[in-house]
Formats: C-alpha cells, sequence, structure tokens
C-alpha cells in the first residue's frame, strides 16, 4: 500500500540561495512550526567513504569562489543561506528548532498543481496549500549537443556542491596539471583563476571576440584580458570545443577545437550557460522568455503558486519589461516579496509591487566588479583599463534616450558602488557624452 501524503501548508521546491531566503523570509513572518518544508534533491557524495551528506540552503556563488582556494577554503557549514547578504548563517539546526522541515536527498519528479501534489523519485507524495517553485537551473552539457568524447572523465561542470566535490578530486588527482576552461562567462573567467591558483596551466576557450560578451563591452573586456594573460592564463578566442581524446582510462588528454587546434587537458572545465529548471511544470503554468511567468509579486498564472530565483519571469517595472535574471540577489530579493506576498494575503494587508534594480558582480584574483541596470545603448568607457595598472578602476556607463540606463565598475570602494547604483535607479539626463566620459567616477559620486 502506497504510504499517505505528508502535507505542509507552504512547500518550497528546491533547497538552493531562493529557498534559504524564503525560509529566513517566512520565520520573520511568524510560519508556525510544521508548516513549511523545503524539499530539495541537493545532495553531497563524500568520494572517499562513499557517503551522501544532506545538504541544507547554501550561497551558491561561493562555489566558484573561496571554495576552491588552496588555502583557507570556503567549507559548509561556512556559507549557508543567508550569510552572503551579511545575514544569519541558517544551519541545519535552525530549521529544527523552528519546525521547518528539510526534506533532503529527494528529487521531485512529478507535480501535479491541479492536484496539489508533488510526488518524488522515491513515490512519496506531498501536498501543500502554497507552492513556492525555486529549481533553479541546470548546467548545459556538452554531451547535449552530442560533442564527440563529450562523456569522458575529468571533464566537469559547476552547478552545486557534488560537482564541487568532483571539481576538487579531479584537481587533486591532475595536481599541477593542465586545465582548459570552455566558455567566457564569468564560470569560466572565475573558475579559470582557480584553477591558476591552484598552479593549474590553464587555457580558456571561447567562440566570442572577447569574454562575457553578454555585459563586458570591447573595453571592459580589453582590461580583463590582458589582466588574465599577465596572469599566465591562454586566452584562445573565436573558436569552440569539437571533440576530446581521452587514454586507455577513459581521462580525458586533450580538447579539439573547430579551428583544427588541439589543447593538451587534463581537466576541462565547462561553463557555457543554464536552463532554468521548469520542466515539471510544463504546460501547467503560463511561461514567458523560458521561464515561469508571474506577476510583482511572484505568483504564477495558477492561484498559490508562486516561483522565484532563476525560473521566475517578473515584471521588471523599472524598464517595463518581462524578464528572467540568473543572479544570486535576484533569487534573494524575489525569494522574499513572495514570501511577504503570501503573508500580505493571508492578512489582507497590501505590499508594494517588485520593483527591481538588476545587479551582478564577480571577483576572481585581486579584481572584482559590481555592474546595475541595464546594458543597452550606447557604452561609455571611462577611468583608465590598463591591465597593468596597479590599482585598477574603471567603468562604464550605458547611456539611452539621453539619459544614463546602467553603470558597471570594476575597483569601487562600497560608497562607490552604491553611487553608481543610484545613478542606474535614477536615470540622471546626459547632455554630452564627453563629458561624461571625462567626468568619469565622478558623475556617479555627484549625483
Ligand atoms: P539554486 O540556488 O540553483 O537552487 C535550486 C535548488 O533546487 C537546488 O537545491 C536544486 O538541487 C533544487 N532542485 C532542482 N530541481 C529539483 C527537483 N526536481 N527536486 C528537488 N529539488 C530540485 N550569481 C551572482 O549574481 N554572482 C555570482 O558571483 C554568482 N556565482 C555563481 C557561481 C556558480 C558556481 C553558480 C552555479 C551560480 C552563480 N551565480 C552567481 C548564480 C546564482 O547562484 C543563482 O542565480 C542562484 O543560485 C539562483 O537561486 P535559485 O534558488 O533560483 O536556484
Amino acid at each position: 500500500m502506497a504510504a499517505e501524503a505528508r502535507h505542509f501548508k507552504y512547500v518550497i521546491l528546491g533547497g538552493g540561495v531562493a529557498a534559504g531566503y524564503a525560509a529566513r523570509e517566512f520565520r520573520e513572518q511568524g510560519v508556525k512550526p510544521g508548516e513549511l518544508a523545503i524539499i530539495s534533491k541537493e545532495a553531497l557524495l563524500n568520494l572517499t567513504i562513499h557517503f551522501f551528506f544532506q545538504v541544507a540552503p547554501y550561497e551558491r556563488p561561493a562555489l566558484s569562489k573561496g571554495y576552491l582556494f588552496p588555502q583557507n577554503a570556503a567549507r559548509l557549514p561556512g556559507f549557508h543561506t543567508c550569510v552572503g547578504s551579511g545575514g544569519e548563517k541558517l544551519l541545519p539546526e535552525w530549521y529544527s528548532e523552528k519546525g521547518i522541515e528539510l526534506i533532503l536527498s529527494t528529487e521531485i519528479v512529478k507535480v501535479d498543481l491541479a492536484a496539489k501534489t508533488l510526488t518524488s523519485a522515491a513515490g512519496a507524495t506531498f501536498t501543500y496549500e502554497i507552492l513556492l517553485i525555486a529549481t533553479g537551473s541546470s548546467v548545459i552539457k556538452l554531451t547535449d549537443f552530442g560533442v564527440q568524447g563529450a562523456e569522458y572523465n575529468n571533464i566537469l561542470y559547476l552547478r552545486d556542491i557534488e560537482d564541487g566535490e568532483k571539481l576538487l578530486a579531479a584537481m587533486q588527482a591532475k595536481k599541477d596539471g593542465k586545465a582548459v576552461v570552455v566558455g567566457g562567462g564569468y564560470i569560466g573567467l572565475e573558475l579559470s583563476a582557480a584553477l591558476k591558483i591552484n598552479n593549474f596551466d590553464v587555457t580558456m576557450v571561447y567562440p566570442e571576440p572577447w569574454c562575457m560578451p553578454r555585459l563586458f563591452t570591447a573595453g571592459i573586456a580589453h582590461f580583463y584580458e590582458g589582466y588574465y594573460a599577465r596572469k599566465g592564463i591562454n586566452l584562445v578566442k573565436g573558436t569552440y570545443a569539437a571533440g576530446f581524446d581521452a587514454d586507455e582510462n577513459g581521462d580525458v588528454t586533450a580538447v579539439k577545437l573547430k579551428d583544427g587546434r588541439v589543447l593538451e587537458a587534463d581537466i576541462v572545465i565547462v561553463g557555457v550557460g543554464g536552463r532554468p529548471l521548469t520542466g515539471l511544470v510544463k504546460g501547467q503554468v503560463a511561461e514567458e522568455k523560458g521561464g515561469i511567468k508571474t506577476d510583482g509579486f511572484f505568483e504564477t498564472s495558477v492561484p498559490g503558486v508562486y516561483a522565484i530565483g532563476d525560473v521566475a519571469t517578473f515584471p521588471m517595472k523599472l524598464y517595463n519589461d518581462q524578464r528572467r535574471v540568473e543572479h544570486v540577489d535576484h533569487a534573494r530579493k524575489s525569494a522574499e516579496q513572495a514570501v511577504r506576498a503570501i503573508k500580505a494575503k493571508e492578512s489582507g494587508e497590501p505590499i508594494p509591487e517588485y520593483d527591481y534594480l538588476p545587479y551582478f558582480y564577480s571577483r576572481s584574483f585581486d579584481v572584482a566588479w559590481q555592474f546595475y541596470g541595464d546594458n543597452v545603448g550606447d557604452d561609455v568607457l571611462f577611468g583608465d583599463n590598463d591591465p597593468a595598472a596597479t590599482q585598477p578602476k574603471f567603468g562604464s556607463y550605458w547611456v539611452k534616450d539621453g539619459k544614463v540606463v546602467g553603470v558597471f565598475l570594476e575597483g569601487g570602494s562600497a560608497d562607490e558602488y552604491q553611487a553608481i547604483a543610484r545613478v542606474a535607479r535614477t536615470q540622471p539626463p546626459v547632455v554630452d557624452v564627453e563629458v561624461l566620459r571625462k567626468d568619469g567616477l565622478e558623475f556617479a559620486t555627484k549625483i
């Protein structure tokens, strides 16, 4: 006989960044013990003792940064949510003390929104009154495109802590070896730096004319590419991995590029993007731009079902547009907004619609940048983007319809980052672009 379904008033499906911040907000809004459960497939395999540990929500960005440091590396429980935004670290005990159920190592394979029922891979069922979908993204794999040899050993990806453990094990096994990083986005840039710091001989490969083309202009990329080259990282641009060679054990030995070149490799790390995990509710809920469509309170087309974090396509009020954002700041804030909205509905107290200012950051080696707003219109580079600068500080404005709509800054202080955020939010007019270029950061700090 099938076991009876477990029932919770609120269920968060997914146990990543958005889930952790939603749990904290539920607690702040007065959730009662036994009302809330987080169901997540995330688990950590200890490769030495072959044992799966359950993993409570953690700050995913740490995986490509402090987690890979050769010394004083970040390890759980050090980076559980909500430590990444300066908040309390929610250890597994925090959840049990508050009566919030963590149902981990549990993959949900079926979601029936009409029946308000979730079914796990092991056949357990869960019912709910309110559901928050927080399944995040999965990495795009080279095997998805049938790239020859993409299944060989030590061709790795990084999305969760289990991937992180595999990467650490490979780095240990291939110590001081050759690493090829496929992809020139922020994951590729951060991982290349981490491998270099760990004494690997690193080559980055990407098809675009410069790294991070979705955000970086040629002027911004000029700095980072030069900086990486000075750190000893080889950059191979304008081509991509078309196949791999392996030894008799199936361990990767080389990356074969589309342009005919061959790069020796002991480890390959692929960072070519992600896909929102919306498949479980496909056809049951309205979708837009590849995500689950929500209103400004993150409620979907199905009443009582919310989508937060990477999977949500929500109204970006500032730009009067529907957008999906795959960044940690939005994962945190959308989670808080959804929980406030749920509780507000219950109490009949209205709350304002989500009014998000896009924010994204990255750091590697000794450089760190932040970006606020929208990177559309004409870009105006300011400051000194010389890769050899001892204390690099430069940036870019984006000007559209005579207004500054986006700002990027490398090497800023806390006050300067606040200033560029203010500019991106208030969109001040620009009379003369050349004056803006000359004024540089001062334009932002004066506002
Ligand atoms: P996630 O944090 O991915 O959580 C999704 C959760 O759902 C996971 O626990 C997953 O196991 C679970 N899940 C999925 N499907 C199921 C299922 N069927 N059953 C049960 N559980 C399921 N953003 C930045 O802004 N700056 C950065 O520097 C940065 N660095 C990053 C570095 C790395 C290595 C990665 C992978 C991402 C980084 N990001 C960064 C992006 C950021 O981490 C994500 O945008 C954020 O984690 C999204 O939060 P989320 O809760 O929507 O999804």
